[in-house]
């Protein structure tokens, strides 16, 4: 088994920078830091470690899928090309969907499938159709993709864990607004991105009489972009979405661009992406939109996202043409998924099959489910620790006054000895349940059903059960213990249910007992030590 560093920060719930300096600290190497980093059980359970924890090594539980590692450079260079992924982004009102729809209009027109747009979230343009002198005949070689994804959502997930899915992003202006805020989002944006983005500058509404392109030069200058004609490195071109001006030159530029940055993916890797979009379609079920980043999607492929997985059942182009296989840098209509997935979530083909799609998505549904009863379990945690924390204070002070007159070094004393108790109970990992239930015979085999639940590092114990309603008397009990309360078949009345939120004692009634004891191994779960 293997862990990825951000996933590891995920299962010992400390922050990916703190976590990364610990590794540091004791010994790690700067790549081993990486977020995206795969490390070995054996490293991953020395982190662990660290932090105070003894992780459980599991090869079923820790089963996943991960994507191979990135090509090296000398490597990079032996592969095919790609077409560059392209995203236009600028300030409200400048003409963005203008020129999406007219650059779609442009594939679409010149293209094979009689004037239909399918918006799927992204388009792939012809270089040929466009171009009448462009070379080449390979469709990926010769073509780029547009993302449209709405709000850039996907783009902004993606963003969010450092995947780089966009090559070059169209800054759209207003020739007759000029640089306004959203701008210079764009602008900020793109120089956070380094290296990984390049920027085209389209000056837009070029169409419109009396407008001032030195101006917007000027304004773009003031925020450090200096456009090529004028000295600078940012190529830019003048155009109209609305008339259809100047869309030649910007692809053009666009695969300038692409050229130099030289771009290029494996076709024989298993297949990576992103999802875009996704949705539920009458009779299609649920579909997503895919780019794919690297590798070849075919159908029968089985592929994970997110919490989901799929087995490739049709794919789709931008076209509406159905095609067999998808290539690196093409964008396909993916039906066939269990659930609908999640737009910006990573796609990852399982090499050997369906069986391992549903292995690694029943690992990270039971991780998430984990990380929410611990997020809950921690709520009240902290809540108990701060109340222990005072009452704590309270009386190490009285003490401390009492002991102030004769002894300090006594007083010091017990105020440790205090802090130690209570670290000790603290350690103590288990789940203690005061139960309730309508009749004697259903009390015994609640009691008999949930008893034994746990290992020998987590478990539960059952402090009081007893016929009836949850009363008062309960709260109380569970309150003292830090437990909860199991109702099975009963109720709770209004006033012991506010009275059990006030003393932060959780209350679940049930009437179904395997549901019952799902929700105990659950809690009891949550509170063992990670697995990697
Ligand atoms: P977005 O918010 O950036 O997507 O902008 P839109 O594409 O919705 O365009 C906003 C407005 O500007 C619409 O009324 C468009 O018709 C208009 N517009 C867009 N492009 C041009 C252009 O090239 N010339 C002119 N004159 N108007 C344009």
């Amino acid at each position: 088994p293997s862990v990825r560093v951000g996933d590891l920060a995920r299962i010992v719930d400390q922050k990916l920078p703190s976590l990364q300096r610990k590794m540091q600290r004791i010994g790690m190497t700067p790549e081993q830091c990486r977020s995206d980093y795969l490390l070995s059980a054996e490293d991953a359970s020395l982190v662990a470690m660290e932090y105070g924890l003894s992780p459980i090594v599991d090869e079923e539980k820790s089963f996943d899928i991960y994507p191979d590692p990135p090509p090296t450079p000398e490597e990079l260079q032996a592969l095919p090309s790609r077409p560059p992924v392209v995203t236009i982004m600028g300030h409200v009102d400048h003409g963005k969907t203008t020129l999406l729809d007219a650059l779609r209009h442009t594939s679409v027109a010149s293209g094979e499938a009689g004037g239909i747009t399918q918006h799927i979230g992204a388009f792939s343009v012809s270089l040929r159709d466009l171009l009448p002198n462009s070379e080449g005949n390979d469709p990926t070689d010769s073509s780029i993709t547009f993302l449209d994804t709405p709000g850039h959502a996907a783009f902004t997930a993606m963003r969010a864990r450092g995947a780089h899915v966009t090559d070059i992003v169209v800054l759209v202006v207003a020739a007759d607004d000029g640089v306004m805020p959203q701008t210079k989002e764009v602008i900020e944006l793109v120089k956070a991105e380094g290296d990984h983005i390049g920027l085209v500058v389209a000056i837009n509404k070029c169409d419109k009489p009396g407008i001032d392109i030195h101006k917007v030069k000027n304004a773009l200058m003031v925020e450090g972009v200096y456009l090529e004609e004028d000295g600078g490195d940012v190529p830019s071109v003048q155009v109209s979405g609305l008339k259809g001006i100047g869309l030649d030159a910007l692809v053009e530029t666009l695969a300038t661009v692409a050229e130099v940055r030289d771009l290029r993916a494996s076709r024989k890797s298993k297949a990576e992406g992103f999802v875009l979009e996704s949705r539920v379609e009458k009779g299609r079920g649920n579909v997503a939109t895919v780019l794919v980043t690297r590798g070849t999607l075919k159908t029968g492929d089985a592929i994970v996202a997110g919490q989901t997985w799929c087995r490739v059942r049709q794919m789709t182009d931008d076209k509406g043409k159905a095609v067999k296989e998808t290539l690196p840098g093409m964008p396909v209509i993916v039906t066939g998924w269990k659930d609908v997935p999640v737009a910006g979530d990573e796609i990852l083909q399982a090499p050997n099959g369906e069986e391992e799609a549903k292995k690694a998505i029943a690992n990270r549904q039971r991780d998430a489910e984990r990380k929410a009863l611990m997020a809950d379990v921690e709520k009240i945690n902290e809540k108990r620790r701060l109340q222990r924390e005072r009452i704590e204070q309270e009386e190490a002070i009285a003490e401390a006054a009492k002991a102030a007159g004769s002894d300090p070094v006594a007083a010091a004393a017990a105020a440790h000895r205090q802090a130690e108790a209570t670290e000790k109970a603290n350690a103590f990992r288990e789940l203690r349940l005061v139960i309730r239930a309508d009749v004697s015979g259903t009390v015994e085999a609640v009691v008999g059903a949930l008893e034994h639940i746990g290992n020998k590092e987590a478990g539960v114990k059952i402090i009081h059960a007893g016929v009836g309603d949850v009363a008062e008397s309960d709260v109380a009990i569970a309150e003292a213990a830090e437990g909860m309360i199991i109702g099975f078949s009963v109720k709770a009345p209004k006033a012991v249910q506010s009275h059990a939120a006030k003393s932060n004692v959780p209350i679940h009634l049930e009437s179904v007992i395997y549901r019952l004891i799902e929700t105990v191994r659950a809690k009891v779960a949550a509170l063992l030590p990670p697995i990697i």
